[in-house]
């Protein structure tokens, strides 16, 4: 089995190359930056049309949610353009197609979970370009997953884990927003779903498959940004990480304003995924454990 993987430094990315091992006799190439440049659509779906391969996963975005206000038209062309791209060279060679996406393709309004069938309206620009980028993928008719998750963390590279681990070593006091609630999402646990989820597709009868479209794949349960914190610190204190947790004062999005609108519910629903795929993610509570215990004083 052939799987390219588009994206190669990314926090998924980097998880995909760990967990391919537990792909036995396949075949993974990872292609960065340098080999598919998706601010230059026209070329990105090059190699899926040269390799033929089995599945194409695409884990490269751009992810930068502020900035993405002031560069729209470029976060455009690398989250929609150049994926619908990819999407199509798929439905030429007949590669299964694994994208994600976001929860930010929702407005945030309300408490309740989101729905794969919950009506869309993103409320920043990077929203709005992901969402884009789905409607491209589905429009080509590929076979196709899209996963959309939130708030990836990984213990490596830039992310609330880190930045918030670094900002403790100085500060005794920090201020996290306590009103948007969601799942903290491992980038091991997305990584090894999807390849489990291949690996039991290549030997399943058609019936069995899990059909193509949307789902929303997070860790369990919900926090907030305040929660995931705390729990990071308390964490860190125990793994001996941090020689002692800062304290965390809760405020609300009001008082830290960003360039970009960030949704205040941000839950997902598991139950389509759970329901198709037969597999609910662990807790968020156990995979930041999971995490940390890996990090290592
Ligand atoms: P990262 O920001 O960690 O990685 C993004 C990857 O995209 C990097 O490998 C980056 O390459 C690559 N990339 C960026 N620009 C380009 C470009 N012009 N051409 C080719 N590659 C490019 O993202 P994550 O791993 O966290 O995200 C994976 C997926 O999950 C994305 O679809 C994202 O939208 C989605 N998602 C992420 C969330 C999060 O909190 N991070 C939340 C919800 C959904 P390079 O290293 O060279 O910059």
């Amino acid at each position: 089995m052939k799987i390219l993987v588009y994206g190669r430094s990314g926090q998924v990315a980097r998880a995909l190359q760990e967990k391919s091992s537990l792909a036995k006799d396949s075949h993974w190439i990872f292609l960065g930056r340098d080999g598919a440049d998706f601010s230059h659509p026209g070329t990105v779906s090059k190699p899926i049309l040269d390799l033929k391969p089995d599945w194409v996963i695409n884990a490269a975005a751009y992810t930068k949610v502020d900035q993405a206000e002031k560069e729209f038209e470029l976060a455009t062309r690398i989250n929609a353009i150049a994926v619908g791209e990819l999407a199509e060279a798929c439905t030429i060679t007949g590669s299964r197609f694994v994208h994600f996406s976001t929860d930010y393709v929702f407005p945030g309004t309300g408490h309740t979970p989101w729905k794969e069938t919950d009506a869309t309206s993103p409320i920043n620009a990077y929203g709005r370009t992901k969402l884009e980028g789905e409607n491209l993928v589905l429009a080509t008719g590929a076979s196709a997953w899209i996963f959309r998750t939130s708030w990836v963390y990984d213990g490596t590279g830039a992310n609330f884990l880190n930045t918030m681990l670094k900002l403790a070593a100085t500060r005794d006091e920090l201020q996290v927003v306590n009103d948007q609630m969601g799942a903290p999402t491992y980038s091991r646990d997305i990584a090894e779903f999807v390849v489990q989820a291949i690996l039991k597709s290549e030997g399943a009868a058609t019936k069995e498959l899990a059909p193509t479209g949307l789902y929303h794949f997070a860790q369990s349960g919900e926090t907030s940004w305040h929660g995931f914190a705390q729990k990071i610190f308390a964490l860190a204190v125990e793994r001996g990480i941090l020689a002692r947790a800062p304290r965390v004062v809760p405020i609300a999005s009001r008082d830290y304003p960003t360039p970009a609108a960030r949704p205040l519910n941000s839950r997902l629903d598991l139950s389509k995924l759970s329901r198709e795929f037969k597999f609910t993610p662990r807790s968020w509570n156990e995979a930041l454990q999971g995490c940390i215990l890996r990090m290592g004083p």
